[in-house]
């Protein structure tokens, strides 16, 4: 019965949002269906996640013989091993195989830069059927040529010997990332694992391999190697043990001195992607990554988009809807100051725990987003002038007055910044908070008021 409601629940889900779309937009009937096309709720830390992500993809045929998932999601165990292809060279170590990597990449990249065609699913919705088909040739033209290009570039060998000790730190519609010992190094690393079946869009992850793999920066976390396991991609990446920044101020407020720190980092990664010609398009308190020492890493590079001096701009509505520049659909185009945008709504995240009208339904908010401009502040008053003018310099409805990355590390804010090291004090009392919240909730037990250390931040 339970599984019976349940699937009524997601047919609603699929299709409201879908049929509101079209409702919203008729002249655009493809763009909003994209989004919506798009919009799941997943329950990740406790609250919905909002971000649109890709919907599952038809089977498809070109893919190598399907690695089957049984309980592997749902253990800590690592999933056992098929050796990637013995032939395939690692590109990354080999001069000729760089050179052809490059000359594939670049193909790629194009290839996924004419994303402003409709995707599949949407011409699916819009055209008749032998469009549709001819569209699908060119999609799995394009996976074979994206699942050639992983192969050029991961390495060979049997991962399961080189990282030990495994164990899950998170899952979602991507696929699991792992933490793991390297046995080389006796370092700890995190393996992301994303199922090459469930991506609708094959050269997103290559994308996101590469843009890891060349932007190399204190600020962005470290890409260290990579293995292609049957369907599944292997991503192997230096390892944060702070969380994310959504996780830590989701149970506590941070001081101006302590958001202002992690504002500067992130503008630092950020202005070094704009200056290579990457946007992130994704950037959220979930993909900030925080380390005990007081590191402050941008993650998740899979939405991320390269540009040219010649081609500065992108045009393809993707991200996180509650984070997105009201530019995404204003306009025909948009660049790199997307990512101000957001960080200006990652900001109101630190102060108030989440993004404006987080509540709301993604069309919905896409629409306040539009309409309203810079968001209202819960306690705008409260914040000091220059927390109020960095935040109006951010979140600019006119791409043009927004200040860049590199105007904003210039901004009076950041002089305000406290020293990164604070910020263990800060992951420790969100992560006693997290606890002592579960703890009252399962078992009726300690009180917040005992946190130690988080006053001492606050003063
Ligand atoms: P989402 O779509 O929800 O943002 P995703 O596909 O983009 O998920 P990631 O954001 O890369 O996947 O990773 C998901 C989660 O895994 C992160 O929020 C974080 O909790 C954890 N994680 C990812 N990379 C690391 C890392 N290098 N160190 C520690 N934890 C990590």
């Amino acid at each position: 019965m339970a599984k019976v409601f349940r699937r009524v629940c997601a047919a609603f889900c699929q299709v409201f949002p879908m049929a509101y779309a079209f409702y919203c937009d008729p002249d655009k009937p493809w763009l909003l269906t994209h989004l919506a096309s798009k919009y799941v709720f997943r329950n990740r830390r406790g609250r919905p996640s909002r971000k649109l992500p890709q919907a599952d993809p038809p089977q498809a045929p070109s893919l190598p013989s399907l690695y089957e998932d049984t309980e592997e999601e749902d253990n800590n165990e690592a999933p056992p091993v098929v050796a990637p292809e013995p032939e395939q060279p690692n590109s990354i170590n080999t001069s000729s195989g760089t050179k052809s990597s490059t000359a594939l990449e670049a193909a790629a990249l194009e290839a996924a830069d004419k994303d402003n065609t409709p995707t599949p699913e949407i011409t699916y919705m819009s055209t008749s059927s032998s469009s549709c088909s001819s569209t699908n040739e060119q999609q799995k033209t394009v996976e074979e040529d994206s699942l050639e290009k992983l192969r050029s570039i991961v390495s060979v060998g049997d991962p399961m010997k080189k990282y030990v000790e495994w164990e899950k730190i998170a899952s979602g519609g991507f696929g699991t990332v792992y933490a793991a010992t390297d046995t080389a190094t006796g370092g700890e690393v995190a393996i992301k694992q994303v199922c090459l079946q469930k991506q609708l869009k094959k050269e997103q992850i290559v994308d996101e391999l590469i843009v890891m793999r060349d932007n190399k920066h204190p600020n962005i976390v470290n890409y260290l190697d990579s293995y292609l396991v049957r369907d599944k991609l292997w991503i192997v990446m230096e390892y944060l043990d702070g969380g994310s920044l959504s996780a830590v101020v989701k149970e506590i407020s941070m001081s101006e001195g302590m958001m202002a720190a992690v504002s500067r980092e992130c503008l630092q990664a950020l202005a070094f992607l704009h200056c290579h010609q990457v946007i992130h398009r994704d950037l959220k308190g979930d993909n900030i990554l925080l380390g005990m020492d007081g590191s402050v890493k941008l993650a998740d590079f899979g939405l991320a988009a390269r540009i040219t001096p010649e081609q500065s701009k992108r045009s393809s509505v993707v991200g996180t809807a509650h984070w997105m520049a009201p530019e995404y659909l204003t306009k025909e185009e948009y660049g790199p100051k997307v990512d101000i945008w957001a960080l200006g709504i990652t900001v109101i995240e630190m102060l108030e725990g989440e993004p404006p009208y987080f509540w709301e339904l993604p069309h919905r908010a896409m629409q306040l987003i539009i309409s309203k401009g810079i968001p209202e502040l819960q306690n705008r008053e409260k914040l000091s002038p220059a927390l109020q003018d960095f935040l109006n310099r951010c979140l600019q409805a006119d791409e043009d007055s927004r200040w860049s990355a590199e105007e904003l590390l210039q901004h009076p804010f950041l002089l305000s910044a406290m020293p990164l090291s604070g910020l263990t004090t800060v992951i420790n009392a969100a992560n006693q908070l997290r606890e002592a919240s579960r703890q009252r909730k399962g078992f009726g037990m300690p009180s917040s008021s005992s946190i130690d250390g988080w006053n001492s931040e606050q003063n």
